[in-house]
This record gives structure tokens, sequence and C-alpha cells, in this order.
């Protein structure tokens, strides 16, 4: 069997029987342990002079190579192309997209850097497995040293419509860059659609669906790629099994105590502006408005961890969202009730285990959003005797997976207020079928059945070639 080499920005090696890992770190551990084979990436540090060769760490079958990096290069390549034009430019913000030629050219240099350093360790019949949107370029870079091995990219944010990429000076250069690999993942089918249309409509290429479920085989810039949706998930029996572990610990105790009986609301997210966090704030205080019984009655809890913060949209976002919390809290608080709980700090995966149980409506409305973990795990971790309710955006890619959640559009601020009052009063029957209908879904696709998918198709497509 040939081996696995994982490419992708951070490398986060996880510890035996660390729980605190995310179910992505994991799923790339295992997939690397039962092949063996390479995580490449950088290794968080900022460094003088760029290292000629990785460091090399040995665990098992798993060799980790990471680098440190230049601040210059961190600047324009993740700062500056990765999280200031790729990532707003995805997620539908052409407002706060920057466009800056010395970054781009930061970000195909740090690729260009990346792939000489990975490629005096590879194998001609490695597989090779590169996630996301600040390595696109790295296919097309191993590609011009001379490399013929079998490449896959995943995306793991959205991919955007053809209308919005082509705000992208770079936008032909970028696909192109796309087209190196063998295997392109995107989440859902609606990604894949708005791919196929750029290479249909902008760079004239050719569409073909495999059958259902394949993909499709796209033809343009003289090569020829497989390009399919991959849904990822969550480790959902794990959870399942800390949910209940997480019901009954001090922490635990000392919310409910808290809450004295009352209902508590969920939302859990980076504090990043595609979140629809003051859209969502905003529907909390329509609710307040709409239906006074919730007042001194309901608990909005939100945990929001700074994320990005060199980057000045996130410095803003943070400042609109301590305002709005601050008013809302002014207006409606009570000596012995505040309406919302906005919490700037990270918990561990036990720790949102237990609130997400505990919580009635798990709220999650990302204005635009590749997959949304937090939706899943929110259901994966519900009581099935008593399940709270999941309130969730249509521009999530888990929306298309999650059809027994309350469906919302986040810019509709009174809607969602809707749905937040329909979830709260909703009758326990109607509940447990939801919350059947999305476990049954969460099973069938959980985290080992996307990584299996994966690297199968990328073996399947390396036995055509
Ligand atoms: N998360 C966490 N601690 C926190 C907040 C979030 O471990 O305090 C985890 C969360 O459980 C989820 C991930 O971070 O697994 C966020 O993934 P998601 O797809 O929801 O959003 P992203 O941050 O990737 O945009």
């Amino acid at each position: 069997m040939s081996r696995l080499v994982v490419v992708s920005n951070r490398v986060a090696p996880v510890e035996e029987g660390k729980s605190q890992a995310g179910g992505l770190a994991v799923a790339i551990q295992e997939a690397l342990k039962s092949r063996g084979g390479i995580w490449f990436g950088w290794n968080g540090d900022t460094v003088e002079q760029t290292p000629d060769a990785p460091g090399i760490t040995q665990n098992g079958r798993i060799t980790y190579a990471t680098l440190g990096l230049l601040q210059r290069d961190l600047e324009e390549y993740y700062n500056g192309f990765a999280n200031s034009t790729l990532w707003p430019l995805f997620h539908y913000r052409l407002d706060l997209a920057q466009f800056s030629g010395r970054t781009y050219a930061g970000y195909q240099r740090v690729n260009s850097l990346f792939a000489s350093r990975l490629a005096p360790l590879l194998r001609a019949d490695d597989l090779i497995w590169v996630h996301d949107y600040h390595l696109i370029p790295f296919a097309e870079q191993l590609r011009s040293m001379g490399l013929e091995q079998t490449m896959g990219f995943f995306l793991h944010t959205p991919w955007p419509a053809p209308e919005i990429l082509g705000a992208l000076p770079a936008h032909e250069a970028l696909v192109r860059n796309l087209c190196a690999y063998d295997l392109l993942g995107f989440h859902t089918e609606v990604d894949l659609r708005c791919f196929a249309n750029y290479i249909r409509y902008e760079a004239q290429g050719t569409v073909e669906e495999l059958g259902a479920g394949q993909g499709l085989r796209i033809g343009a810039f003289g090569r020829s790629v497989i390009a399919r949706a991959f849904p990822i998930s969550i480790d959902t029996a794990t959870l399942e099994g800390i949910a209940r572990q997480a019901a009954d610990t001090a922490q635990m105790r000392r919310l409910k105590e808290s809450l004295v009986g009352r209902a508590l609301i969920v939302g859990v997210d980076r504090l990043d502006y595609s979140k629809g966090l003051p859209q969502r704030f905003e529907s909390f205080h329509a609710l307040l408005d709409a239906y006074p019984a919730n007042r001194g009655q309901v608990s909005f809890m939100q945990v929001a961890p700074p994320s990005r913060s060199d980057v000045a949209e996130y410095q803003a976002i943070r400042r609109e969202l301590e305002a709005l919390a601050g008013h809302i809290n002014g207006r409606f608080a009570e000596f012995d009730w505040v309406p919302i709980r906005y919490l700037n700090k990270s918990f561990s995966r036990k720790a949102l285990a237990g609130f997400y149980r505990h919580a009635s409506i798990g709220l999650v409305t990302p204005l635009r959003d590749g997959m949304n973990l937090v939706a899943k795990e929110y259901v994966a971790c519900q009581p099935p005797e008593d399940p709270g309710v999941l309130v969730l955006s249509r521009f999530a890619g888990a929306a298309k997976e999650l059809d027994g959640a309350l469906i919302v559009n986040p810019y509709d601020i009174r809607a969602v207020a809707e749905n937040m009052q329909r979830g709260l009063t909703m009758p326990l029957q109607e509940r447990r079928e939801r919350y059947e209908a999305m476990m049954k879904v969460l099973r069938a696709n959980d985290i080992t059945h996307w990584r299996e998918s994966y690297v199968e198709a990328l073996s399947g497509v390396a036995g055509q070639a």
C-alpha cells in the first residue's frame, strides 16, 4: 500500500489518548497511522532564517515534518493572501477582501518554499493529500519540479460562485493551480456546482458527470481532474460518549445552578465575521421583544474565542459584538438575570459537549460556512430521550445534510427569532423525530467515513494513472 503524505498549513500532532484534539486532527492521524506516512506543514513558529530542511519527528509510522516561517512570509502568505483575501472572498465578503500583488506573491512564494522542502522526502508512489485554501498552488509547485505523484486537495471553506471569484485579480491562475491536482474535494454539491460553473463559463473547460456520488470529471488548462463533494463530519460515537460523561461534572453542576431552571440557548463559534454573530445577537434581542415571556426565563450563552486577532477586521467585529452584547444586556437585564453570557474564550471538547447537551437550542447561524462542525456536534451531544433543537443557517454546508434542523435565513432577524421561539416550545415527539433523522445521517457519515471515502477516491485516481 502506498504511503499517505498529508500537507496542511498547521501540523497538529495528537498525543495518544487525549480527547482534547479536534476530530480532523484525529482523523488525519488515523489515516496516516493505517497507511504510514508524513504530515508536513508549518510548525507555528517564526524564524530568522528559512530552514533548508524541515524538522523531523517520528511517532510510530508517522513522520512529522515541519518548518518555521519568516515573519514577512507569515504576514504576506497567512495573514495576507490566505486570511485577508481568500477567506473573505470564499465567504462572499467582497467588501472585506483585500487585493494586493505583494501578498499574492508572498502566497505563491511560501507555497513554492513548502513544495521545495517536501519534495526530497517524497517517494514515487506516495499519495499526497493537501488541505485548505492556504495551499491551493502547492501541487502546481511540485509539478513544476517534475513530480508526478497522485495529488489530492480538500477545501475546508466554501467555494464561491464564479461572479464572486471573478473579483479576484488572480482568479484564473488560482483555478489553474487547482487543476494541477488529480482529485478536488469540496464540502457540498453547491460548492462543486460553483466550481463546475467556473470551469464551464470562465475557463471554457469541460464537465462530465460521473454518476451518483462519483463527482465530475473536469477538463481544463490541459489537465483532467476529478472533482467531488465529501461532506466533512465529526466522530459521532465518541462525541456521544463524551457528552454522556460531561452531563455530570462539577462544571455542569455549576452551570445548572447558575441557570436556576431557565432554558439555555447556546452558540459556539470562532470570533469570525462569517459566523453571523451580530445578526444572531439581534435575533435574540428580537426574541425578547416579540415574546416577552422569555425575559428572565431564557439565557443565551455565546462562546466566541478570538481568532486571527492580527487582522484588523477581526478586531472590528470584536468591538461590534462587545457593544451589542452590552446594549442588549443593559436593556433587558434584571438584578438576577443576564440575557446574554458572552464569553471570549475557548473551552475543551468535553466542556462544550456538556454545554450543548444542556441547551434547549443550538443556535448556528453563519452567513456563509463551508460545513460548520458545531452544528453536527450539537446534535450528537443531545440526550436522546429529551433532545434540544438545532436552529441552523441555510448558508452552512451542514444544512444540506441536517434537514431535521429548523433551517433559517440568518439575515432575516425576525424569522430567526420566530424559529428560536418555535424551538423553545416544540413538543417532545417532534424534537425526537428531528433528532433521530439527523443522527441517522451523522452515524452513517462520520469523520472516519469522510476520510476513508477521500483516501479511497485518491487511491482510485492513482490506480487509473
Ligand atoms: N471549538 C472548541 N473550543 C471552543 C470553540 C470551538 O474546541 O471554544 C471547536 C468546535 O467544537 C469545532 C471547531 O472548534 O469542532 C470549529 O469548527 P467549525 O467547523 O464549526 O468552524 P471553523 O472554526 O472551522 O470555522
